[in-house]
């Protein structure tokens, strides 16, 4: 099974089923087979034009969280608190830390709003920004 990765798509944009095979890397049967699984994401009467922001959100209710404290897992350890936290509005910043492996990810705890910090992977940057539900500010150094 592919992994739509829903950080990928803007909200405003109408994407065909050929841009959303480019844009995701899966062939366009996979992408009918995805969209039939979501007939709402569709604009009435013209099939197989789909609203970003309509499919983002259906990608997004269908995502099983996967490796809860990975680092493709969008929370942050939070010292004062003691607890796992979500980075407060949402908003994280990346700095290249070994550049083209890992990056440093920074945000505010959303409970104490102390700083709160973590190295992530490259390579599990579309799950992390998957898992955030936007994109990270700044740059991963890849
Ligand atoms: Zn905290």
């Amino acid at each position: 099974m592919p992994r739509f990765n829903p950080a990928l798509l803007k909200n405003a944009m109408p994407y065909t089923v050929e841009d959303l095979s480019r844009i995701f890397d899966v062939s366009e049967p996979s992408i009918r087979r995805l969209l039939k699984k979501h007939p709402s994401t569709m604009i009435d009467g013209s099939p197989h034009i789909v609203i970003g922001r309509a499919l983002k959100r259906a990608l997004k209710a269908n995502q099983k969280p996967r490796n809860r404290g990975a680092s493709g897992d969008a929370s942050f350890f939070c010292g004062s608190c003691k607890a796992k936290v979500r980075p407060a509005e949402q908003v994280v910043e990346a700095q290249p830390h070994c550049p083209g492996v890992t990056a440093r990810l920074s945000a505010m705890c959303e409970h104490c709003e102390g700083s709160v910090s973590k190295f992530v992977s490259l390579k599990d940057r579309g799950a992390f920004e998957a898992s955030l539900g936007e994109a990270t500010i700044g740059e991963w150094g890849d």
